[in-house]
């Protein structure tokens, strides 16, 4: 962490990132300060030594050189935390633990390298971990040094220090990217833009400006952005400097891109690369079996696209492609039995990620409900035409019930909702958690709601 040597820096939020960020500027001769609502992460802290202080007034930061706030506490909207309140009151400069990432990096001795370390960065309402996953596959598939990081992986400061050739790939959302004051990273990429999070910022246009500060002026060398929705279609129309410009890769799933400069799409399970007009490679994807779905082909032509402006080989990336096991959670295929398939894909908490999961599949014994994100449900009855029946559960399960359009049964919890789906499923069905809405009423994240089905669906089968 260079700039801040001897200064005073305050970390707020204690989580991975915080207790990463304070360890990280402390071995950088920084003296720390540090604060967590939650007393049980001040108790961690401190017995790694750090000084826990409150710093909910502006006086309570003088002397402070800085403050680099956590992901998972709000800066902006609905309102700032109140120690973001005084550090803002007392003007001291707000970052995270990215920006402090980005400010070290450049500045480090780039004439040490022969090849340059470069920073990919991605981001996007959905498909950011698997897209972030599959590019480190790929890279170490190839054996380039790669190193994954952000909110997949370590902590950005947890990262060991680069070498020749190293490639960091970064997953980050819309909170790190909003509040990170340096984001330079050499490729950017934008997945795809839906509404989620959005208390948090205000609205989707909001939600827009703090995924697309990764492509401000002076930004990447090169943009990757999905174009199936106006804004990505926008971003990559105002980056290109001409209409033939490398720069910007554009990636679609939805339509044939033939463009004058380059573009990455996916139809009908074939993965198409063309350069002005003319096609230079094609890749099957449908007999990849770690990226099912449209949705994953999207992933693979973003992780694609990538990995060509790293000077990868098509054959070489597709060869990659065929040994990604998939990352736990997501489109992730638990177990098989009597001719039933059983798919945890626990990580889709939003409307957009679960219509998806859906249209990747026939046959669905559908399992969602949980705690409904703003925006409720609409969007999902479209989706829904795989779905023999859906159970729900949550604790709201049977208001969630009432806004479906499928067959219906209230169930509550992941028990009675794993064992009603594998008492009715037939053979050639597909039993899928897909929730569509936060786990936070029930369980403490995703995962744990993802290992619960695991579990219930090897007890039901008799594999437990
Ligand atoms: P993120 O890191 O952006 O949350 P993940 O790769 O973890 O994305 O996937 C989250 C959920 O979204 C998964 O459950 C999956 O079903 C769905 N998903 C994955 N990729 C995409 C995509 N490109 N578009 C829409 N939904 C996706």
């Amino acid at each position: 962490v260079q700039g801040l040597e001897r200064q005073k820096v305050a970390v707020l939020g204690l989580g991975r990132s915080g207790l990463s960020a304070a360890r990280a500027l402390r071995a950088g001769d920084v003296q720390v300060l540090c604060w967590d609502d939650n007393p049980k992460a001040r108790a961690v802290a401190e017995k790694e030594g750090f000084t826990v202080r409150s710093l909910k007034g502006a006086e309570d930061f003088e002397g402070i050189a800085r403050l680099i706030v956590s992901p998972g506490i709000p800066h902006l909207y609905p309102a700032p935390n109140p120690v973001v309140a005084a550090a803002l009151a007392a003007s001291v400069p707000v970052d995270n633990d990215i920006g402090l990432f980005f400010q070290s990096f450049a500045t480090l001795a780039w004439d040490k390298f022969d090849v340059a370390p470069r920073v990919i960065a991605v981001t996007g309402s959905n498909g950011k971990s698997t897209t972030s996953a599959l590019i480190h596959h790929i890279l170490e598939h190839v054996g380039r040094s790669a190193q994954l990081a952000g909110n997949i992986g370590r902590g950005v400061l947890d990262l060991d220090p680069a070498v020749d050739g190293d490639v960091v790939v970064l997953e980050l959302s819309s909170y790190q990217t909003e509040l990170a004051r340096s984001l330079t990273p050499d490729i950017a990429v934008f997945t795809n833009l839906s509404p989620d999070h959005l208390d948090r910022h205000n609205g989707m246009g909001g939600y827009f400006a703090a995924k697309r500060r990764l492509f401000a002026e002076g930004g990447p060398d090169r943009a990757i952005i999905g174009v199936d929705e106006r804004e990505g279609l926008f971003l990559a129309g105002q980056l290109a400097e001409a209409a033939s410009d490398d720069r910007v890769i554009r990636i679609s799933v939805t339509r044939k891109l033939t463009g004058p400069g380059w573009d990455v799409f996916a139809r009908k399970g074939f993965l198409s690369e063309y350069r002005r007009g003319a096609q230079v490679a094609s890749i099957d994807l449908r007999q990849v079996a770690g990226l099912p779905g449209d949705h994953n082909h999207q992933n693979a032509c973003a992780a694609y696209a990538a990995c060509r402006s790293l000077g990868l080989a098509p054959k070489v990336i597709e060869a990659a492609f065929h040994s990604f096991a998939g990352l736990p959670h997501r489109s992730q295929t638990i177990a098989q039995a009597n001719g039933v398939r059983f798919v945890n894909d626990s990580k889709a908490t939003n409307v957009d990620s679960a219509a998806k999961a859906l249209a990747a599949f026939r046959n669905i014994r559908w399992i969602c409900g949980g705690l409904e994100k703003d925006g409720g449900l609409d969007g999902l009855a479209d989706a829904s035409g795989g779905v023999r029946k859906a159970y729900v559960i949550g604790r709201e399960a049977a208001a969630f019930a009432m806004q479906l359009t499928v067959d219906t049964e209230v169930c509550g919890t992941m028990e009675t909702a794993v064992t009603r789906a594998v008492a009715e499923a037939e053979p050639g069905d597909v039993v899928l958690l897909a929730p569509a809405a936060a786990s936070f009423d029930q369980y403490d994240s995703f995962e744990r709601r993802g290992e619960d089905f695991t579990n219930q669906v090897k007890k039901a089968i008799g594999q437990g």
